[in-house]
């Protein structure tokens, strides 16, 4: 199926520093780019070389179960890039050509990788229930990074990059903006608690620099006050940064030089305030590129690297937390349950948070992504990824009714609202776990009085 991706002029690929490749040297530098993956990671020759065609993977897929397009099944999906991997980089390929499954790269090949690579969350599914572990999500991250490289990157993802790269957040917020956002803030933490709790920008000499997902400050805001309400209970010394408030890291979904360069940016950040602790906020990717690649690429730290929910379980037997009276489930980002591991410390915090927790099913490493994954939030994929919600909407109505479903990470939290009213499911609230946490919180008396789901949850 062909997709309406809107894909970067050449002059926003430069930004990022990317020089478009000319059409004659298409070929040549694809083959170029691909030898350089061979020869930097030897499972991604293992993973393209090793397909039996068994189909295991076809119903671990909820691309595939939601659009029912052959090529959205992962083998054939990673088949696109394997084929022309085969054809020029194996002994068969040369040899016995298409008899061996290989293909000449054509005109059309570059359009397809488009196409396929990005109906794909790479959320790393289909991996679980490969006999070999093949991992199609990291097949598809690289054909993505050499599209990239070739100069075919998504507009969305170009520009988030560039605001990553140049004002340290996906928004491309400044220090006024972002000094006014937190104020604001502070008013309604005053409003609601009747304290002065803060919310610190570039303060100095600080314990622990948290990085938020920059949506935080405008739509997600419960869960940037969640945060706030946790350090100030815990009389933990905070700050944000103005120069890096993001957890996200589109580097990691399109272009590897990028995540590095983001990643970085945690180094210097840390350092101008003195941070002894980094501590990532809820975004699965961002958790995912922080923790595996970027004291590797980057560090050594001089810091901690911690994400919050592993701080708050850290944390939970000195909170003093009322379990709300409602009804929630969670929902386990891809990049937890199947990139960094993050799966029982958002459950303890639940548990400990409502008073009815139930699971989904399934839940942690075989959870199904939402379908907002992978970077494909662009306005012009949303009929699309709609479809690929599909099995995520069936998981949810079989939970029904429901008061809250907890979604630890920006893009779920952007992608579930969407898919509620797509799949006609009624109200339901969404938000992050932290959001769950500084409602919990017993900050004043008047916390302690609250009945009802829309007391607690805000009205
Ligand atoms: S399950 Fe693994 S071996 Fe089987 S078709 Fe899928 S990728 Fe290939
Ligand atoms: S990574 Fe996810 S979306 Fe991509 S092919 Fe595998 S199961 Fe499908």
């Amino acid at each position: 199926m062909k997709i309406p991706l809107r894909l970067a002029k050449r002059e926003d690929l430069r930004i990022i520093g990317v020089e478009p490749v000319a059409e004659a040297e298409l070929c040549s530098r694809t083959l170029e780019l691909m030898g350089e993956f061979r020869a930097f990671a030897r499972s991604f020759s293992v993973m393209l070389e090793t397909c039996t065609g068994c189909g295991a993977c076809a119903k671990a897929c909820h691309s595939y179960l939601g659009t029912d397009d052959f090529f959205n099944i992962p083998a054939a999906r990673a088949g696109l890039l394997r084929r022309i991997f085969s054809r020029y980089f194996t002994w068969s390929g040369r040899v016995l050509g298409r008899f061996s499954g290989a293909a000449e790269f054509g005109p059309g090949t570059l359009d397809s990788w488009v196409d396929y690579f990005y109906q794909c969350n790479a959320c790393r599914r289909c991996a679980k229930f490969c006999p070999f572990g093949i991992d199609t999500g990291e097949i598809v991250l690289a054909g993505r990074t050499i599209l990239t490289r070739l100069g075919r990157a998504p507009a969305f993802m170009v520009n988030i990059a560039r605001n990553e790269l140049t004002t340290g957040n996906n928004t491309g917020i400044l220090k006024p903006a972002i000094i006014d956002s937190c104020s604001f803030l502070e008013e309604e933490l005053l409003e609601e608690t009747g304290l002065e709790i803060r919310i610190p920008v570039d303060k100095p000499n600080t314990e622990i620099l948290y990085l938020p997902s920059s949506s935080e400050l405008f739509v997600n805001s419960d869960t940037l006050m969640g945060a706030a309400k946790l350090f100030h209970y815990l009389g933990v010394d905070w700050t944000l940064s103005s120069t890096l408030l993001e957890a996200a890291n589109y580097g990691l979904l399109f272009d590897l030089d990028v995540m590095k360069k983001h990643n970085n940016r945690m180094r210097i950040a840390a350092t101008a305030v003195g941070a002894e602790k980094v501590v990532m906020g809820e975004c699965g990717h961002g958790w995912r590129a922080a923790k595996m690649y970027s004291e590797g690429a980057n560090g050594p730290f001089p810091f901690q690297l911690t994400h919050i929910l592993e701080l708050v379980t850290e944390r939970l037997p000195d909170l003093n937390l009322t379990k709300l009276p409602i009804r929630a489930t969670l929902h386990d980002p891809c990049n937890y349950g199947r990139g960094a591991g993050l799966v029982e410390e958002p459950r303890k915090i639940m548990h400990a948070c409502v008073e009815d927790f139930t699971e989904m099913t399934p839940n942690r490493d075989r959870n199904f992504c939402c379908g907002g994954g992978g970077g494909l939030l662009m306005d012009e994929m949303t009929e699309i990824r709609m479809e690929l919600g599909k099995e995520k909407s069936e998981q949810i109505r079989r939970l029904l009714p429901l008061d809250y479903i907890a979604l630890p990470c920006a893009s779920c939290k952007a992608q579930f609202p969407l898919l509620l009213k797509h799949y006609g499911m009624g109200e339901v609230r969404t938000g992050g776990v932290l959001d769950l946490v500084g409602r919990s919180l017993v900050l004043n008396r008047q916390q302690d009085e609250r009945t009802s789901p829309q007391d607690c949850l805000g009205g």
